[in-house]
């Protein structure tokens, strides 16, 4: 072995040497198109894989794949092994500014791509090895005391008789959109964040979007990039839908959030600099925390402070026929009630690492997260499908926020806000380069 090795690294050392050899150095433009190809024929076994591909027609997989065709991992981990070598390759040193956070990114989405090619052959990682891997970010570990003490502080102030999530289940019911009124209350919401975002971004002149009502999805919207500033939103109505959701998936799904975080990186980086990686969009991936996080943080920008109470108040509640005055109380619970969210990080950790069965998943997510059973067992439903994704939406939306706030764009500085948040949209960054 230490002879072929040996003579191995001679025959390189040799070829490296030769002129033909030296033009066909690494080039990130060629890597990125590698890497297109991977991800688009990888995504061909998972139908969650690729979230979103805009590119050349000419970089998708030229055939379909045979009836019971077999995922070979150990090919595509050959093939992203290949490509992390060529990019170690490059001179790190010609890298500088944005190109630098080009490299870097590629990198990183490389790693989780990788990973979770080896996840779909069969390696298990446990749940913060996974986000780690997949999301270039680390979980923080919150205490059942912890939630506790904040169940405490609702178990105060919700009336009625009951635990608390039976009882907030009960006071929330006053807050549901009724059916009838659900597409002119989100179609109203909607038009108000995309207006404030447009004063601001000056969006594409061609953007637009479709939404549509579905059912029988582990998810509660979701938003499809098709490129060219065109999105299909969907809504879940399997589950009542309650008032503050108009505002949280108008701005989560649309403006400034999904819809426009992918116009924002098609305009600039795929259509402005030819960077054709980001035309590609693998769902487990560090994009995805930068995406969840920017798109849960738009929410903020859009309607920062008491402005979105007194729009609700003066707008959206009148539509719905619920009774305004019961808005600053709702609200004011709807803010104890999000300190509660990494409860659900801490469910996932636990079924997904098998330390709990399914059914006590679900009633920890009843009781911290205040679910109801059968949504609370929808819940289970996307952890299973989506996994440590879970951590994307609030540890990305803590660290989008600090970042954005680190740079200038506090509360009481809006227009600041949105420019740091448009720089943030704009460019390449993952979860340990938001500093
Ligand atoms: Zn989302």
């Amino acid at each position: 072995m230490r002879i072929l090795s040996a003579f191995l690294f001679l025959s390189i050392m040799i070829i490296s040497c030769s002129p033909a050899e030296k033009a066909k150095a690494p080039d990130i433009n060629q890597i990125a198109t590698d890497y297109v190809k991977l991800v688009l024929e990888v995504g061909q076994y998972d139908g969650d894989f690729v979230d979103a591909y805009y590119g050349p027609e000419n970089l998708k997989p030229t055939t379909d794949l045979p009836e019971g065709a077999i995922f070979e991992a150990n090919d595509y981990l050959f093939r992203a092994d290949d490509l992390r070598n060529q990019l170690d390759q490059l001179d790190e040193t010609s890298f500088s500014g944005l190109k630098k956070a080009r490299l870097n990114m590629l990198k990183k989405q490389l790693l989780a791509v990788r990973t979770k090619i080896s996840m779909m052959g069969g390696e298990k990682y446990s749940f913060d090895e996974e986000a780690k891997l997949l999301y270039d970010a680390a979980p923080p570990t919150y205490s059942q005391d912890y939630f506790d003490s904040l169940l405490a502080g609702l178990d105060k102030v919700l009336p009625g008789s009951g635990n608390v999530s039976e009882r907030y289940t009960s006071y929330a019911s006053d807050f549901i959109i009724p059916k009838e009124k659900l597409d002119e209350v989100f179609q109203t919401a909607i038009t108000e964040a995309r207006k404030r975002t447009d004063a601001q971004f000056q969006l594409p002149a061609n953007e637009n979007f479709v939404l549509e009502y579905v059912n029988d999805k582990s998810w509660s919207g979701y938003n499809y990039y098709q490129g060219k500033s065109q999105s299909l939103i969907q809504l879940n109505t399997d589950f009542p839908i309650f008032i503050e959701r108009a505002i949280d998936l108008a701005c989560h799904e649309g403006y400034p959030g999904h819809h426009v975080f992918n116009a924002l990186l098609e305009q600039n980086l795929v259509d402005g600099k030819g960077w054709v990686e980001f035309s590609v969009y693998p769902l487990f991936s560090p994009q995805s925390l930068i995406a969840e996080g920017s798109a849960n943080y738009g929410i903020d920008v859009a309607f920062p402070g008491a402005t979105r109470v007194a729009y609700e108040k003066e707008v959206l509640f009148p539509i719905a026929g619920i009774d305004p005055a019961k808005a600053d109380r709702y609200y004011e619970i709807q803010a104890m009630r999000a300190k509660l969210n990494y409860a659900g990080n801490e469910a996932a950790r636990k079924y997904l690492n098998g330390e709990i069965t399914r059914e006590e998943a679900a009633s920890w997510l009843e009781k911290y997260l205040l679910y109801e059973p059968d949504r609370a067992l929808q819940r289970t439903r996307f952890i299973d499908q989506y996994r440590s994704y879970v951590i994307n939406y609030n540890l990305g939306k803590d660290l989008v926020a600090n970042y954005v706030e680190a740079h200038g764009g506090t509360a009481d500085q809006p227009q600041k806000r949105w420019e740091v948040f448009k720089e943030l949209l704009s460019n390449p960054h993952t979860a340990s380069t938001l500093k």
